[in-house]
């Protein structure tokens, strides 16, 4: 018997999980377990929605699983013994011939002084929901980091809330690398919903304010969006400088070929250079990962795994988006949506995953199925 164990039921795990329940789901020599915090399901996608108290769907992972002869587990993992392939979770040890590492990321709180005591974050669905039950009797919020996950918490927090005084501070502007006509309608729609951005380098995180290079920054709530780190667990293994796990072209551990990691905690190389974490591309490395050993498993090499980013649709409320096309490589195209259009695009896209893994279970994705995106 063949034990593979994936860690973490994210985007990236998950399409692994699934991708190989459906392949070995005849098969009595591979038993496919996937480890997860929670047994739901969280479209982390959807997290802004559910920080601004909107209701989102709740997707179960043993249902997903139920009659693929996968089996889930659920736990904290907490010590990977990867001389003894074992994986402690909680109070108890599961065993693993290959391990599919996919335990993601979280807001880099250690970033700024202050940010561990006092920053909310949008990690998990309970770390949103906490954030909506703190929205309503607050005044002044400040979220931290201008990237796409800060411009939309900030936009759906001041459409949710307008009476709030809502500041979204980042090193650079927001939309900073999409094209100069794209950028100026997301500025626009910021706003139009009264989000002040400010420019500059936030310094320390107080409990009622936010310190910055040129002064202080009244807040009795404060997102930290600016920035993602990996679980310590990845040390195990050899990592980049950012804590994330070499992978070789299969996406198999440099260090120990018997652990393929996958998503936000792989450093994956491709010609424009290491990939950063998104959906778009976490999915697709688990879909690879899982196609890679199942061809070990038949005696065969694994083969390279091939990336080009394609957009960065960015939601600015319900109503309103920009959607970027972008080179492989991830630099902005000229082509982009705005408006409604966008947001329509943005919500098919957010809500893509699950109907898609549920789509693997009966008819697997092949490399041909499977969009791998266009050469950088
Ligand atoms: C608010 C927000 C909005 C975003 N919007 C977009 C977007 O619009 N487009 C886009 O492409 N990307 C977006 N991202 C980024 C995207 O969500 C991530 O790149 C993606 O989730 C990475 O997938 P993953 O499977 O690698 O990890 P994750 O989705 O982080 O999943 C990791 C899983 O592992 C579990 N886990 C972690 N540690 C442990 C442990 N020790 N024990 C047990 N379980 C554990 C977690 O509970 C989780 O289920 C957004 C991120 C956030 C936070």
């Amino acid at each position: 018997m063949t034990e593979i164990v994936i860690l973490g039921a994210g985007y990236a795990g998950l399409a692994a999980a699934v991708q190989l329940a459906a392949r070995t789901r005849h098969d009595d020599t591979v038993q496919v377990t996937l480890v997860n915090a929670t047994d739901r399901f969280t479209e982390r996608l959807r997290l802004p929605l559910t920080a601004t108290g909107q209701q989102v769907a709740d997707l179960r992972l043993p249902g997903l699983l139920a009659g693929t002869g996968a089996r889930f587990e659920p736990g904290w993992v907490t010590a990977i013994d990867l001389a003894a392939r074992t994986v402690t979770l909680d109070d108890r040890k599961i065993t693993f011939d290959i391990l599919v590492y996919a335990l993601g990321s979280v807001a880099d709180t250690a970033a700024v002084p202050g940010a561990d005591e006092h920053a909310y974050t949008l990690n998990s669905f309970d770390d949103a929901a906490v954030l909506a039950g703190r929205l309503a009797g607050a005044s002044d919020v400040v979220v931290g980091g201008a990237g796409p996950t800060g411009v939309e918490s900030a936009a759906e927090i001041a459409s949710r809330f307008p009476h709030l005084t809502v500041t979204l501070v980042g090193r650079h502007e927001p939309g900073a690398a999409m094209h100069p006509m794209a950028r100026a309608h997301l500025r626009a729609a910021l706003d139009r919903l009264g989000v002040r951005t400010v420019r500059a380098e936030i310094r320390k995180v107080l409990p009622d304010g936010v310190h910055l290079d040129g002064g202080t920054l009244p807040a009795d709530l404060f997102l930290w969006a600016g920035g993602t780190r990996v679980s310590p667990l990845a040390a195990a293994m050899t990592t980049d400088p950012r804590g994330r796990i070499v992978t070789d072209a299969a996406l198999r551990s440099v260090s120990h070929p018997f652990v393929y990691a996958v998503g936000d905690a792989a450093a994956i190389r491709q010609p424009y250079g290491i990939m950063h974490g998104t959906c778009q591309s976490g999915m697709p490395t688990g879909v690879h990962a899982a196609l890679s050993i199942l061809r070990e498993l038949n005696g065969k090499q694994p083969r390279a795994f091939r990336f080009g980013y394609y957009h960065t649709p960015v939601s600015l409320g319900r109503r309103d988006g920009v959607v970027q096309f972008t080179h492989g490589d991830d630099s902005p195209r000229r082509l982009y949506l705005t408006g409604r259009l966008a947001a329509r695009y943005k919500e098919i896209v957010t809500a893509s995953p699950w109907p898609t893994y549920r789509r693997m279970r009966r008819m697997p994705a092949s490399a041909a199925f499977w969009p791998r995106g266009k050469r950088a």
